[in-house]
């Protein structure tokens, strides 16, 4: 019945531990904006710096958002299914990546048509 129990916890904590980076790289924002240095090349490494923050910051949003389809697929026993053949995604599979919404062989597909 809880078949995906450990696979639910991992993305709980990866979820906790995204959440809590997001908030240190907001704060990391919050604070070079806050704090403008009047030695201008300062200010063009920190805005190169506020940059990374925010490509970060966006990798991890997306993430954050597999992670909580998955939890939410989870929840409604939808779990652990291709989105594209409709059949069952590979144990193994999730527990490397837990927010997988294809299975193998439509994610080996997705790679041919980008070549
Ligand atoms: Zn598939």
């Amino acid at each position: 019945m809880k078949k995906y129990d450990q696979i639910r916890r991992k993305l709980i904590d990866r979820r906790d531990e995204i959440k809590g980076r997001l908030n240190k790289v907001d704060q990391d924002i919050l604070h070079t904006n806050g704090a403008p240095d009047p030695d201008s090349g300062e200010q063009a490494l920190e805005r190169e710096n506020d940059d990374v923050l925010e490509a970060l910051g966006g990798l991890a949003r997306s993430e954050l958002e597999k992670i909580n389809i998955a939890l939410d697929n989870i929840e409604r026993g939808e779990y652990g299914v291709c989105t594209l053949c409709k059949e069952s995604i590979a144990v193994e599979r999730l527990k490397a990546i837990p927010y997988a919404d294809r299975c193998i062989n439509c994610a080996d597909k997705d790679i041919d048509d980008i070549d």
